[in-house]
């Protein structure tokens, strides 16, 4: 081989590599920063800082696990039923019989509003929960009664 050859040779095996990487990083915004697992967009769970997602996950399960919370961050999740975003202060939770994610065993459901999600209950036998990503929810005494 002369130079030539070989400058031809390296520029494709670059050109190569680099479509790879490329490819390799678009599908990582798919999948689960905790477990890797392919996220369902209506079961996506962001962390949202400065009006940017800086994590992704497959379930509220995955998001709840996550250690590295920054106190400026919030969580967006999606409406079951329209896959619309929404803040998770804002949002509907409840826990059925139902599996969302069957490698985490989740069985948490987000709605928009309590009709959507008391209907879930009422047909899968379901009960609400309070906001899994608010700490004083969390630590409340009861948290399966209705408010
Ligand atoms: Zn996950």
């Amino acid at each position: 081989m002369n130079h030539r050859q070989i400058g031809i040779w390296l520029g494709a095996v670059l050109v190569i590599s680099l479509i790879s990487r490329w490819r390799v990083y678009q599908s990582r915004a798919d999948r689960c920063n905790l477990d890797g697992n392919r996220i369902e967009p209506v079961r996506r769970v962001d962390l949202v800082r400065d009006g940017e997602t800086v994590q992704s996950f497959c379930c509220i399960r995955c998001a709840g696990d996550w250690p590295d919370v920054p106190a400026d961050a919030y969580w967006r999740v999606h409406d079951e039923i329209t896959g619309e975003p929404l803040d998770a202060s804002n949002a509907c939770f409840v826990e059925s019989r139902v599996v969302t994610v069957p490698s985490r065993r989740d069985r948490i459901h987000v709605f928009k509003n309590w009709a959507d999600a008391l209907g879930h209950c009422t047909q899968y036998e379901g009960h609400r929960i309070p906001n899994p990503f608010d700490p004083a929810a969390a630590q409340s005494n009861d948290p399966g009664s209705p408010k």
